[in-house]
């Protein structure tokens, strides 16, 4: 099992180049207004313009499922992003009413400039549906940018492609403790999953527990399932006060458990830190932050150990970085949100393939979605518990034909 400290060593021992660099000794901790910490690098490619310009912004969008975004330069080429999952629907909307305007006729290769612009453009409401729908454009930008140079994402970024480990995720409290432990134990088996995160309390449930009992029983049945060689992560979705947080956490202590994630109401800093401080066993967050100057304060006062940006709710891969290199700053590793299984698990592999504090395995979700089968080729798999980091050009898949022609097709365009 490994803490922390581990990890870091552990990336920089494999000599990962990454856009995320440690800076200076001792240089000054200090931010720009939008979360460019010292240790925030521009990616090479967004250092030089094109001479391109976007010309039309489409999304494609199922409901309130799903919604892909397709952005077209004025020379025809293509890139493609989602928006994030939830009210999608909602998402693309915004998109065209709040930011279609801040992309178009701009070149893409500005793309540090327009997430701010975007956020900046609509200061009365900045967050949450703003940095849902900007997240689409971002993700279009970066496929853009990977086929333009003929590399990957994650080359982009500074990684490499390859196999990176996963953690299985379950997303499931209906579960019985027991039923839990056996799935486990047998996805550990056929797809040699080496670390598994499962649910404890309720969610936002004021300390209350799905039914009474269940997490004494799950967090060490879970253990004696899977045996000691397996990480094992459990996610408390906003549900605790401190005293309850803390008796949770020592039972994790007492099983070898290496992340505690979101054990107390995610706004409720105070008491996530509170938490962290009075247990060993590492303290994870930030999954539904937006707001790059929360996540400063919640880096700074030590709230959380580990770093959750989810990159569809944060506004993109250009602003997940800018976390990542705040948290770098405290050497704290940084494990994307991601759970489901349509683009941001794949986004997600890419960023945790290039930077220097990425955690060690990126969450995969082990539950059946059918909204999710087929949706993009190749189809992200698990083997030998990774699961490859695309190659190809962008973000490496192309998203399923037959899917875009049911879709709702809006446009904005110069
Ligand atoms: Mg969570």
């Amino acid at each position: 099992m490994q803490n922390r400290r581990t990890f870091i060593q552990t990336a920089a021992a494999a000599g990962l180049a990454s856009t995320v660099t440690a800076s200076p000794a001792g240089a000054a901790a200090r931010y720009d207004q939008l979360g460019r910490s010292p240790h925030y690098h521009l990616p090479p490619v967004l250092k030089s313009k094109t001479g391109l310009k976007i010309v039309k912004i489409e999304t494609f969008t199922q409901g309130a499922t799903l919604s892909f975004v397709r952005i077209t330069a004025d020379d025809g080429s293509e890139g493609w992003g989602q928006l994030s999952t939830y009210d999608a629907d909602l998402a693309a909307a915004v998109l065209h009413r709040k930011l279609a305007g801040v992309f178009l006729n701009e070149d893409p290769a500005d793309l540090d400039a327009l997430v701010d612009r975007a956020i900046e453009a609509n200061y009365k409401y900045p967050w949450s549906f703003v940095c849902r729908a900007l997240s689409g454009l971002d993700t279009a930008v970066w496929d853009w940018l990977g086929k333009r140079e003929g590399k990957s994402v994650c080359e982009l970024l500074g990684g490499k492609p390859r196999p990176f480990p996963v953690y299985g995720s379950s997303m499931s409290r209906e579960i019985k403790p027991a039923d839990e432990a056996a799935r486990l134990k047998r996805l550990m088996d056929e797809k040699g999953y080496a670390a598994f995160k499962v649910r404890v309390g309720s969610v936002a449930g004021h300390d209350r527990d799905q039914w009474p009992g269940r997490t004494e029983e799950l967090i060490p049945a879970v253990r004696k399932a899977v045996g000691d060689g397996v990480d094992l992560l459990a996610d408390g979705n906003s549900c605790y006060t401190p005293p309850r947080a803390i008796e949770v956490g020592r039972l994790m202590e007492d099983n070898g458990y290496i992340h505690f994630e979101e054990p107390c109401p995610f706004w409720e800093l105070e008491w996530t830190a509170e938490t962290a401080k009075a247990l060993t066993v590492p303290v994870a967050g930030g999954e539904q932050d937006n707001d790059l100057a929360q996540w400063r304060r919640m880096i700074a006062m030590n709230a959380v150990d580990i770093v959750q940006p989810d990159i569809l709710y944060v506004g993109g891969v250009t602003r997940s970085l800018r976390v990542a290199a705040m948290a770098l700053e405290k050497d704290m590793p940084c494990v994307p949100h991601s759970a489901n299984l349509a683009m941001v698990t794949l986004f997600s592999l890419h960023v945790m393939g290039a930077i220097l504090n990425a955690g060690p395995h990126v969450e995969f979700s082990i539950e059946s979605t059918p909204w999710t089968d087929g949706l993009f080729s190749p189809a992200l798999e698990v083997k030998e518990g990774k699961v490859m980091i695309p190659a190809e050009p962008g973000w490496g898949v192309t998203i399923n034909p037959d899917w875009l022609a049911q879709a709702e097709r809006q446009v904005s365009e110069l």
